[in-house]
Protein backbone atom coordinates (compact mmCIF):
# COMPACT_ATOMS: atom_id res chain seq x y z
CA UNK A 1 0.00 0.00 0.00
CA UNK A 2 1.60 3.50 -0.78
CA UNK A 3 1.58 6.03 2.00
CA UNK A 4 -0.56 8.47 1.61
CA UNK A 5 -0.49 12.58 2.80
CA UNK A 6 -2.51 13.11 5.59
CA UNK A 7 -4.14 10.40 8.55
CA UNK A 8 -6.42 11.70 11.00
CA UNK A 9 -6.22 11.88 14.83
CA UNK A 10 -8.68 12.86 17.35
CA UNK A 11 -10.42 14.36 14.42
CA UNK A 12 -7.63 16.79 13.07
CA UNK A 13 -6.17 16.21 10.05
CA UNK A 14 -2.51 15.48 10.37
CA UNK A 15 0.84 14.95 8.11
CA UNK A 16 1.23 11.20 7.80
CA UNK A 17 4.49 11.33 9.38
CA UNK A 18 3.23 12.86 12.58
CA UNK A 19 0.34 10.52 12.99
CA UNK A 20 1.83 8.86 16.49
CA UNK A 21 0.72 7.43 19.81
CA UNK A 22 2.76 7.11 22.92
CA UNK A 23 4.67 4.20 23.43
CA UNK A 24 3.57 4.23 27.02
CA UNK A 25 -0.12 4.02 25.90
CA UNK A 26 -1.83 1.46 26.84
CA UNK A 27 -2.95 1.01 23.07
CA UNK A 28 0.38 0.77 22.44
CA UNK A 29 1.61 -1.32 25.51
CA UNK A 30 -1.31 -3.91 25.87
CA UNK A 31 -3.36 -3.67 22.42
CA UNK A 32 -6.13 -1.95 24.28
CA UNK A 33 -7.88 -0.65 21.07
CA UNK A 34 -10.60 -1.61 18.74
CA UNK A 35 -11.21 -0.90 15.05
CA UNK A 36 -12.36 -1.25 11.42
CA UNK A 37 -10.95 -2.09 8.16
CA UNK A 38 -13.07 -1.20 5.51
CA UNK A 39 -13.09 -0.63 1.70
CA UNK A 40 -14.01 2.93 -0.35
CA UNK A 41 -14.39 1.44 -3.76
CA UNK A 42 -13.73 3.45 -6.59
CA UNK A 43 -16.51 4.06 -9.63
CA UNK A 44 -14.27 5.26 -12.92
CA UNK A 45 -17.55 5.72 -14.72
CA UNK A 46 -19.23 8.20 -12.32
CA UNK A 47 -15.69 9.31 -10.40
CA UNK A 48 -16.70 8.25 -7.47
CA UNK A 49 -15.72 6.46 -4.23
CA UNK A 50 -18.09 4.38 -2.33
CA UNK A 51 -17.15 3.52 1.20
CA UNK A 52 -18.98 -0.54 1.83
CA UNK A 53 -21.24 -0.83 4.24
CA UNK A 54 -19.93 1.93 6.26
CA UNK A 55 -23.12 2.27 8.92
CA UNK A 56 -22.82 -1.69 9.29
CA UNK A 57 -19.01 -1.30 10.29
CA UNK A 58 -19.40 2.11 12.01
CA UNK A 59 -22.47 0.08 14.02
CA UNK A 60 -19.68 -2.97 14.73
CA UNK A 61 -17.15 -0.03 15.80
CA UNK A 62 -19.59 1.27 18.43
CA UNK A 63 -20.08 -2.01 19.73
CA UNK A 64 -16.34 -2.83 20.14
CA UNK A 65 -15.79 0.31 21.90
CA UNK A 66 -18.65 -0.70 24.61
CA UNK A 67 -17.51 -4.08 24.96
CA UNK A 68 -14.30 -2.67 25.89
CA UNK A 69 -15.59 -0.47 28.47
CA UNK A 70 -14.11 2.87 26.91
CA UNK A 71 -14.73 5.77 28.94
CA UNK A 72 -15.74 7.72 25.54
CA UNK A 73 -17.41 6.28 22.87
CA UNK A 74 -16.91 7.34 19.29
CA UNK A 75 -20.23 7.27 17.59
CA UNK A 76 -20.52 6.40 13.68
CA UNK A 77 -21.70 9.47 11.96
CA UNK A 78 -18.51 11.57 13.67
CA UNK A 79 -16.08 9.16 12.40
CA UNK A 80 -17.81 8.84 8.97
CA UNK A 81 -17.89 12.44 8.60
CA UNK A 82 -14.01 12.64 9.98
CA UNK A 83 -13.43 9.50 7.57
CA UNK A 84 -14.62 10.88 4.45
CA UNK A 85 -12.79 14.66 5.22
CA UNK A 86 -9.85 12.34 5.39
CA UNK A 87 -10.06 10.93 2.07
CA UNK A 88 -11.25 14.72 0.49
CA UNK A 89 -7.62 16.01 2.54
CA UNK A 90 -5.88 13.33 0.56
CA UNK A 91 -8.01 13.70 -3.07
CA UNK A 92 -8.20 10.10 -3.33
CA UNK A 93 -9.53 9.23 -6.75
CA UNK A 94 -8.83 6.38 -9.11
CA UNK A 95 -8.10 3.42 -7.08
CA UNK A 96 -10.09 1.48 -4.64
CA UNK A 97 -9.17 2.41 -0.89
CA UNK A 98 -8.60 0.56 2.84
CA UNK A 99 -9.59 2.48 5.33
CA UNK A 100 -8.70 1.61 8.79
CA UNK A 101 -10.72 3.21 11.89
CA UNK A 102 -9.13 2.91 15.22
CA UNK A 103 -10.25 3.80 18.50
CA UNK A 104 -7.60 3.14 21.44
CA UNK A 105 -6.82 3.94 25.18
CA UNK A 106 -4.23 6.91 25.42
CA UNK A 107 -3.70 6.45 29.05
CA UNK A 108 -0.99 5.17 30.47
CA UNK A 109 -2.23 2.95 32.95
CA UNK A 110 -2.25 -0.94 33.42
CA UNK A 111 -4.27 -2.98 31.97
CA UNK A 112 -7.54 -2.04 33.28
CA UNK A 113 -7.04 1.70 32.14
CA UNK A 114 -10.39 2.99 30.31
CA UNK A 115 -9.22 6.21 29.14
CA UNK A 116 -8.63 8.76 27.64
CA UNK A 117 -9.59 7.44 23.90
CA UNK A 118 -7.81 8.40 20.94
CA UNK A 119 -9.12 7.91 17.62
CA UNK A 120 -7.04 7.59 14.64
CA UNK A 121 -8.46 7.12 10.81
CA UNK A 122 -5.65 5.82 8.07
CA UNK A 123 -6.98 5.49 4.01
CA UNK A 124 -4.24 3.85 2.07
CA UNK A 125 -4.66 3.04 -1.85
CA UNK A 126 -4.97 -0.38 -2.30
CA UNK A 127 -5.18 -2.22 -5.65
CA UNK A 128 -7.08 -5.46 -5.26
CA UNK A 129 -4.92 -8.63 -4.50
CA UNK A 130 -3.67 -11.27 -7.44
CA UNK A 131 -4.75 -13.72 -4.66
CA UNK A 132 -8.12 -12.13 -5.31
CA UNK A 133 -8.89 -13.02 -8.50
CA UNK A 134 -5.90 -16.54 -8.75
CA UNK A 135 -7.30 -17.99 -5.24
CA UNK A 136 -5.03 -19.19 -2.65
CA UNK A 137 -3.98 -22.34 -0.59
CA UNK A 138 -4.33 -22.79 3.39
CA UNK A 139 -3.58 -25.36 5.98
CA UNK A 140 -5.81 -25.78 8.43
CA UNK A 141 -4.22 -24.53 11.50
CA UNK A 142 -2.70 -26.48 14.57
CA UNK A 143 -3.55 -23.23 16.68
CA UNK A 144 -6.68 -22.74 17.62
CA UNK A 145 -9.60 -20.19 17.48
CA UNK A 146 -9.60 -17.80 20.30
CA UNK A 147 -13.00 -19.28 22.32
CA UNK A 148 -15.66 -16.25 23.44
CA UNK A 149 -14.97 -17.21 27.11
CA UNK A 150 -11.63 -15.99 26.38
CA UNK A 151 -11.40 -13.22 24.57
CA UNK A 152 -14.32 -12.79 22.09
CA UNK A 153 -13.40 -12.89 17.89
CA UNK A 154 -16.57 -10.68 17.70
CA UNK A 155 -15.28 -7.78 19.27
CA UNK A 156 -12.57 -6.65 16.83
CA UNK A 157 -9.70 -5.96 19.39
CA UNK A 158 -6.20 -5.33 18.16
CA UNK A 159 -4.97 -7.69 20.66
CA UNK A 160 -6.84 -11.02 19.17
CA UNK A 161 -4.67 -10.34 15.64
CA UNK A 162 -1.87 -12.15 17.51
CA UNK A 163 -3.62 -15.27 17.28
CA UNK A 164 -4.11 -15.23 13.92
CA UNK A 165 -1.20 -13.84 13.24
CA UNK A 166 0.68 -16.86 14.82
CA UNK A 167 -1.44 -19.25 12.51
CA UNK A 168 -0.32 -17.06 9.62
CA UNK A 169 3.22 -17.37 10.45
CA UNK A 170 2.84 -20.83 10.82
CA UNK A 171 1.14 -21.50 7.46
CA UNK A 172 3.67 -19.42 5.32
CA UNK A 173 6.43 -21.23 7.08
CA UNK A 174 4.62 -24.21 5.91
CA UNK A 175 4.16 -22.95 2.52
CA UNK A 176 0.63 -22.22 2.31
CA UNK A 177 -0.57 -18.75 1.81
CA UNK A 178 -2.84 -19.04 4.74
CA UNK A 179 -4.49 -20.52 7.63
CA UNK A 180 -8.12 -21.91 8.83
CA UNK A 181 -9.04 -22.06 12.62
CA UNK A 182 -10.39 -24.62 14.46
CA UNK A 183 -12.44 -23.59 16.96
CA UNK A 184 -11.98 -25.53 20.74
CA UNK A 185 -14.56 -27.88 19.72
CA UNK A 186 -12.75 -28.35 16.68
CA UNK A 187 -15.30 -27.16 14.20
CA UNK A 188 -14.84 -24.76 11.60
CA UNK A 189 -14.07 -21.54 12.92
CA UNK A 190 -12.15 -19.01 9.92
CA UNK A 191 -9.09 -17.72 8.19
CA UNK A 192 -7.02 -15.13 10.04
CA UNK A 193 -8.56 -12.05 9.07
CA UNK A 194 -11.40 -12.96 6.97
CA UNK A 195 -14.73 -15.61 7.10
CA UNK A 196 -15.03 -18.60 4.99
CA UNK A 197 -17.44 -20.12 2.91
CA UNK A 198 -17.92 -23.83 1.41
CA UNK A 199 -20.02 -25.02 -1.02
CA UNK A 200 -21.69 -28.49 -0.77
CA UNK A 201 -23.60 -29.98 -3.53
CA UNK A 202 -24.41 -26.81 -4.76
CA UNK A 203 -25.75 -25.30 -1.11
CA UNK A 204 -23.37 -22.69 0.14
CA UNK A 205 -22.44 -23.40 4.12
CA UNK A 206 -20.73 -21.14 6.16
CA UNK A 207 -19.84 -21.54 9.77
CA UNK A 208 -22.68 -19.76 12.54
CA UNK A 209 -21.92 -17.08 14.33
CA UNK A 210 -20.80 -19.23 17.03
CA UNK A 211 -18.18 -20.51 15.97
CA UNK A 212 -15.80 -17.45 17.48
CA UNK A 213 -15.92 -15.76 14.64
CA UNK A 214 -15.69 -12.17 13.62
CA UNK A 215 -19.62 -11.20 12.36
CA UNK A 216 -18.22 -10.38 9.56
CA UNK A 217 -19.56 -7.39 7.06
CA UNK A 218 -18.82 -9.06 4.03
CA UNK A 219 -19.94 -12.42 5.38
CA UNK A 220 -23.39 -11.03 5.48
CA UNK A 221 -23.03 -9.46 2.24
CA UNK A 222 -22.66 -12.71 0.54
CA UNK A 223 -25.32 -14.33 3.02
CA UNK A 224 -27.81 -11.67 1.04
CA UNK A 225 -26.28 -11.78 -1.96
CA UNK A 226 -26.86 -15.84 -2.19
CA UNK A 227 -30.92 -15.40 -1.16
CA UNK A 228 -31.29 -12.13 -3.48
CA UNK A 229 -29.33 -13.94 -6.61
CA UNK A 230 -30.61 -17.85 -5.78
CA UNK A 231 -33.37 -17.41 -4.50
CA UNK A 232 -32.23 -19.85 -1.73
CA UNK A 233 -31.69 -19.03 2.15
CA UNK A 234 -27.58 -20.53 3.28
CA UNK A 235 -26.99 -22.46 5.91
CA UNK A 236 -24.85 -21.65 8.51
CA UNK A 237 -24.42 -24.17 11.02
CA UNK A 238 -20.91 -26.02 12.53
CA UNK A 239 -18.41 -27.10 9.57
CA UNK A 240 -16.81 -30.11 10.27
CA UNK A 241 -12.56 -29.90 9.32
CA UNK A 242 -13.71 -33.59 6.90
CA UNK A 243 -16.56 -31.74 5.26
CA UNK A 244 -13.59 -29.03 4.05
CA UNK A 245 -12.32 -31.39 1.25
CA UNK A 246 -15.85 -32.97 0.84
CA UNK A 247 -16.65 -29.94 -0.54
CA UNK A 248 -16.64 -28.61 -4.36
CA UNK A 249 -15.99 -25.13 -3.34
CA UNK A 250 -14.74 -23.00 -0.85
CA UNK A 251 -13.54 -19.53 -0.59
CA UNK A 252 -13.05 -16.83 2.07
CA UNK A 253 -14.68 -13.30 2.44
CA UNK A 254 -13.92 -9.87 3.85
CA UNK A 255 -12.87 -6.34 3.48
CA UNK A 256 -9.33 -7.30 2.98
CA UNK A 257 -9.99 -10.32 1.26
CA UNK A 258 -12.91 -9.71 -0.81
CA UNK A 259 -14.06 -13.00 -2.06
CA UNK A 260 -11.16 -15.37 -2.34
CA UNK A 261 -11.23 -18.47 -3.84
CA UNK A 262 -9.36 -21.19 -1.83
CA UNK A 263 -7.90 -23.79 -4.06
CA UNK A 264 -6.46 -26.54 -2.08
CA UNK A 265 -6.52 -27.50 2.11
CA UNK A 266 -3.69 -28.76 3.29
CA UNK A 267 -2.66 -29.72 -0.37
CA UNK A 268 -5.90 -31.62 -1.19
CA UNK A 269 -7.70 -29.82 -4.44
CA UNK A 270 -10.93 -28.43 -3.58
CA UNK A 271 -12.86 -29.60 -6.51
CA UNK A 272 -10.95 -28.82 -9.79
CA UNK A 273 -8.33 -27.00 -8.21
CA UNK A 274 -9.59 -24.11 -9.60
CA UNK A 275 -11.91 -21.19 -8.52
CA UNK A 276 -15.43 -22.73 -8.48
CA UNK A 277 -18.34 -21.86 -10.39
CA UNK A 278 -20.41 -19.89 -7.76
CA UNK A 279 -17.77 -18.57 -6.16
CA UNK A 280 -16.70 -17.01 -9.72
CA UNK A 281 -20.48 -15.59 -10.02
CA UNK A 282 -20.48 -14.47 -6.26
CA UNK A 283 -16.86 -12.72 -6.98
CA UNK A 284 -18.19 -11.21 -10.34
CA UNK A 285 -21.50 -9.80 -8.49
CA UNK A 286 -19.46 -8.63 -5.40
CA UNK A 287 -17.56 -6.51 -7.16
CA UNK A 288 -20.48 -4.58 -9.29
CA UNK A 289 -22.30 -4.22 -6.18
CA UNK A 290 -19.20 -2.79 -4.34
CA UNK A 291 -18.31 -0.19 -7.16
CA UNK A 292 -22.21 1.24 -6.48
CA UNK A 293 -23.11 -0.12 -9.94
CA UNK A 294 -26.04 -2.70 -8.87
CA UNK A 295 -29.18 0.00 -7.71
CA UNK A 296 -30.61 -2.39 -5.50
CA UNK A 297 -27.64 -2.45 -3.46
CA UNK A 298 -27.07 1.26 -3.78
CA UNK A 299 -28.01 1.49 0.48
CA UNK A 300 -24.77 -0.39 0.73
CA UNK A 301 -22.79 2.38 -0.70
CA UNK A 302 -21.65 5.72 0.81
CA UNK A 303 -20.93 8.47 -2.06
CA UNK A 304 -17.84 10.25 -0.35
CA UNK A 305 -17.53 12.97 -2.96
CA UNK A 306 -21.41 13.71 -3.67
CA UNK A 307 -21.96 14.31 -0.45
CA UNK A 308 -21.35 17.89 -0.60
N1 LIG B 1 -12.67 -12.38 10.63
C1 LIG B 1 -11.69 -11.64 11.14
C2 LIG B 1 -10.95 -12.14 12.31
C3 LIG B 1 -11.37 -10.40 10.56
O1 LIG B 1 -10.40 -9.65 11.07
C4 LIG B 1 -12.08 -9.96 9.44
C5 LIG B 1 -11.72 -8.65 8.79
N2 LIG B 1 -12.37 -7.58 9.39
C6 LIG B 1 -13.11 -10.76 8.95
C7 LIG B 1 -13.39 -11.97 9.56
C8 LIG B 1 -13.98 -10.27 7.83
O2 LIG B 1 -14.80 -9.26 8.33
P1 LIG B 1 -15.33 -8.08 7.40
O3 LIG B 1 -16.03 -8.74 6.29
O4 LIG B 1 -16.25 -7.32 8.27
O5 LIG B 1 -14.14 -7.32 6.96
Amino acid sequence: MSTPKYASINGEIVAWENANVHVASAGFKFGTAVFEGLRGYWNSDNEEMYLFRMQEHMQRFEFSQRFMRFDELFLGDTVTQKTIELIHANKFKGENLHIMTTAYVSGMGGPGVCGPIGLSITAQERPRSDRVLGGVTAQVSSWMRVPDNAMPMRVKCNANYNNGRLATVQAEADGYDTAIFLNSRGKVSEGPGMCLFIIRDGVPITPSISNDILESVTRDSVLRIIERTYGETPIERDIDRSELVAAEEAFFCGTAWEITPILSIDRIKIGTGQIGMMTKQLQDKFFFISEGRDTQYSNWCHPVYKTD
